[in-house]
């Protein structure tokens, strides 16, 4: 599709684009499936002097009430492609395909690398934006390439996985060159004929160490455990209105660390909560930081809380409103900070919210 069929559409609702399900209006809109639709629709924001959006599956954000006052662009950009690679094979998507089919397609072709990470909702683009990742894989680990349209110059470029800065859901996308960036495609890596390779316990467990575990008896395995956690966004399943986990896991120095044990072990304890990182820090399961601060699983306060299956997720439980739902994060926030000295930095993205709403994510 070319840049003909470039339309912008005035004052459109954002709710039922986020799987939060709250939120106003884009003041404009565009639905983008090419990158000469990408370049047009920055043109229009540059003549007009408006700020940009750019919008995937809508599931890793939550948009104000009062909306986005500028352009919001919505990445539907298609196409799948496998060319072998000797024993690997570079598989080019879409920045607008949806995860969940992408995955699926590549367990289907015998693909190894990303099959951990079926159930994860949102779109291809969006992946290494926050360098998605669940039950041991990281999406860091097979992509090679990102190719996007630089906004300032409307020119494309193509970033290698290094030029990418990934980290713990972390890439130069959501950090240092925030807003710099359209994603249109990602290439991967991934192992034909690939045999699993499970770096998760309960995986591991679920599945046994027979020799016929297959990549879609992962896959299938992973959607079964991601049910039960409430951990799904699918049609058909118990899904929760959220942004999946709110706040990133936060990562302190090992020094830091023996105050918040002493105080979480006050608070009662919780099991299989930290674990040493690489360079002699500590993770924290801020899961465990919430839920000691007295956020249990079900806690509600009026439309927004705590998912009834995990305690790092917030969800509008109906009818909340944006600033509802920002406003208990706040609180758990500050709650955490009080009781263990920890800040939580939040992994969802706030869209039209102040600046300084639960600071810098
Ligand atoms: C139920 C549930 C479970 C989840 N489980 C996990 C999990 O296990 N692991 C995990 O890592 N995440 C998880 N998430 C978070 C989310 O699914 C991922 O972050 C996903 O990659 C977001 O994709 P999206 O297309 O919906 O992005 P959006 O929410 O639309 O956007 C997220 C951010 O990416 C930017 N962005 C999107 N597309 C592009 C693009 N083409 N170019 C540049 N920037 C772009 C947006 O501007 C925004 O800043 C979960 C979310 C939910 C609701």
């Amino acid at each position: 599709m070319g840049r003909d069929k470039f339309r912008i559409i005035e004052n459109h609702p954002l709710s039922g684009l986020t799987t939060f399900d709250a939120g106003g209006l884009a003041r404009y809109y565009t639905a983008v499936s090419s990158a000469a639709n990408v370049r047009a629709a920055l043109e229009f924001a540059n003549i007009k002097g408006l700020p940009v959006f750019v919008l995937g599956g809508g599931s890793n954000l939550l948009v104000s009430d009062d909306g986005f006052p500028g352009l919001v662009i919505h990445n539907r950009m298609g196409g799948f492609e496998g060319s072998p690679d000797g024993e690997y094979v570079v598989v080019s998507a879409g920045a607008g395909e949806e995860w969940q089919v992408f995955v699926d397609r590549c367990v289907a072709a015998g693909w190894q690398g990303v099959e951990c990470l079926a159930g994860i909702p949102g779109s291809v683009g969006a992946s290494p934006v926050q360098n998605i990742g669940a039950y041991g894989q990281d999406v860091s680990d097979t992509i090679i390439r990102v190719s996007a349209v630089e906004t300032g110059s409307g020119n494309t470029v193509l970033l290698d996985s290094i030029q990418c800065g990934f980290g713990y859901r972390r890439s130069i996308f959501n950090s240092g060159a925030y807003g710099k960036y359209i994603i249109t495609g990602v290439d991967f890596r991934l192992k034909q004929n690939g045999r699993p390779d499970l770096r998760y316990r309960e995986l591991e467990q679920r599945l046994g160490d027979g020799k016929d575990i297959t990549l879609s008896k992962v896959r299938d395995m992973v959607m079964i455990i991601r049910e039960a956690k409430g951990l799904l966004s699918v049609a058909g399943t118990e899904s929760f209105r959220s942004g999946g986990s709110f706040f990133r896991n936060p990562v302190v120095e090992a020094k830091a660390f023996r105050d918040v044990e002493e105080r979480v072990n006050r608070a009662g304890g919780c099991s299989e909560w930290a674990w040493p990182t690489d360079d002699g820090r500590v993770k924290i399961s801020a899961a465990c930081l919430i839920e000691r601060a007295g956020f249990v699983r079900g806690y509600r306060s009026g439309s927004a809380g705590i998912s009834p299956r995990h305690s790092l997720i917030i969800i509008n439980y109906g009818g909340a409103a944006a600033l509802e739902i920002a406003k208990f994060a706040a609180r758990v926030q500050d709650k955490v900070l009080e009781e263990f000295g920890v800040f939580l930095a939040p992994e969802v993205r706030l869209v039209g919210f102040p600046d300084n709403m639960l600071g810098k994510v």
